[in-house]
């Protein structure tokens, strides 16, 4: 017999979401609509550059686009993702071009294949997300419009084809330029899919939530992405799609709301390289997004390549050797101190050993970094959303506003309640990811606790250089 279990509640208790969530439309009509909006923004953003002579920056802020897609929509997916796990993946809009196309190639006779090993691992997304930070520290990708619009243009466009040529949710799984991201943050949200009883799953003979006949219906389908709702003991590759949740017909599965990185979770010792490459990529890039916030701390940063660029003076490459610093310079550096002081510590015999095995309790605090750095532009880009509501090419607001400062909006939390909030955030993902490194390394989890220190160290005197 399995014993309750008192470490969640089962959202579907409540009337209303038990009642949502088996409804056929759901979540289809809510991305459906966001999918509507993604066809707006593109459409509002296309062919749209700042005008001249205003700061490309504040142009950014006052044009809805960039408002919702860079100030809202990218800091909001961080947060959902690291409370709540990949919820954000319930209502995506890029899922459900995926499907629909998928079943549009079925239908025509597409001999769709079966992802490579290779590209479910992600090397696809850790290469689409290095190039999109590369394209914004280089082309400035989130302050002109245009570039936008093709952005998303190219992610509707990649789920579409990826649909119609591979099988099983591909674009999920093997494309998605969120996708490592969502795994690597939403591996400890407080939101989950998970099976109640064991015991029923063993004397089901149906299994409908793998029942190959299930697996193209249009609802209540067997798991789309090959995962074994049965088992399921992490968040790392559901998409919280509820699919297995209505197929059940014992209505054995769960929609979890429980405590942050339950301990009823499986952990893996270490990562994967993939992984490992994409957690280090962002600690680089979380750090210079940190210290944007600060003219000190940015420029202490940006020290070598600002010396480098007084040396060899070539206009426009500024901010590609800034995207190299930041996102491989730097994280190597990092990690070989982190690294080193873990096998010090005897915590590794080797340094890709040592990086692996601290991969996940690291990214904690960079996760608490990013939110840090989201929380300081929503408070600073939430203000202008009226004014592009009433002017969304953001035109006359950036004329207006750049002819008188004093028409710029205030932040919506002022500073020191950002920076106070925000070494908050670090402190108590110290506390989580040294509870992660003991769950996963019982043995050596100590050798860990200095290096989680040293970044954590590091992000607060970025963040205390905010005020
Ligand atoms: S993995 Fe990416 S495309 Fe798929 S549902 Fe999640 S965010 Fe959307
Ligand atoms: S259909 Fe439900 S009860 Fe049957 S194996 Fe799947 S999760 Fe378990
Ligand atoms: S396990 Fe269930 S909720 Fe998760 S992806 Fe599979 S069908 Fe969707």
């Amino acid at each position: 017999m399995q014993t309750p279990n008192h470490q969640h509640f089962n959202l579907l208790e409540l009337k209303p979401i038990r009642a949502l969530v088996l409804w056929s439309g759901f979540p289809y009509i809510f991305q459906a609509l966001l999918l509507l909006l993604f066809i707006a923004l593109i459409a509002l953003s296309w062919n749209d550059f700042a005008p001249q002579s205003v700061n490309d920056k504040l142009y950014a802020k006052t044009h809805l686009v960039n408002l919702t897609v860079w100030g809202i929509w990218w800091p909001l997916m961080v947060w959902l993702a690291v409370l709540f796990g990949r919820i954000w993946c319930t209502v995506c809009p890029l899922e459900l071009v995926n499907n629909l196309s998928e079943r549009l190639g079925r239908r025509i006779g597409i001999h769709q294949r079966k992802l490579g090993k290779w590209l479910v691992s992600g090397v696809f997304i850790l290469i689409f997300y290095a190039t999109i930070q590369m394209l914004i520290a280089g082309m400035h990708l989130h302050r002109v419009p245009a570039y936008t619009s093709i952005f998303l243009i190219f992610m509707i466009a990649t789920a579409f084809i990826t649909g119609l040529l591979f099988e099983n949710r591909a674009y999920c799984r093997g494309f998605c330029a969120v996708g490592l991201l969502l795994k690597a943050y939403g591996r400890g949200g407080m939101v989950a899919v998970r099976p109640e009883s064991s015991d029923v799953c063993h004397d089901c003979g149906e299994k409908w939530c793998i029942k190959h006949e299930y697996k193209h219906k249009l609802d209540a389908r067997s798991c789309p992405t090959l995962l074994e709702p049965t088992t399921l003991d992490n968040n790392r590759d559901c998409l919280v799609c509820t699919q297995c949740i209505k197929a059940c017909q014992p209505n054995n599965m769960q929609l979890q709301l429980r405590a942050p990185y339950s301990s009823q979770d499986g952990r893996e010792s270490e990562a994967s390289w993939p992984m490992l490459l994409f957690i280090m990529l962002l600690s680089g890039f979380v750090t210079l997004e940190l210290c944007t916030e600060s003219p000190v701390a940015k420029s202490i940063f940006l020290w070598p390549v600002d010396t480098l660029m007084s040396q060899i003076s070539i206009a426009g490459i500024g901010g590609w050797l800034e995207g190299i610093w930041a996102l491989i310079i730097f994280p190597l550096l990092l990690w070989s101190l982190l690294g080193g002081i873990n096998m010090l510590m005897k915590g590794a015999s080797s340094m890709t050993d040592a990086w692996r095995n601290m991969a996940f309790s690291i990214v904690i605090i960079i996760a608490a970094g990013h939110m840090s750095k989201g929380l300081a532009k929503f408070t600073s880009w939430g203000g202008f959303f009226p004014d592009a509501l009433r002017d969304p090419s953001g035109r006359e607001t950036v004329q207006a506003m750049t002819a008188n400062p004093n028409l710029l909006p205030a932040p919506l939390l002022a500073f020191p309640t950002v920076t106070t909030i925000a070494l908050g955030l670090v402190g108590i993902a110290i506390f989580y990811a040294v509870r992660e490194a003991r769950l996963a390394h019982v043995d050596t989890y100590k050798a860990q606790i200095p290096s989680i220190g040293l970044l954590a160290g590091l992000f607060s005197i970025i963040i205390l250089s905010w005020f």
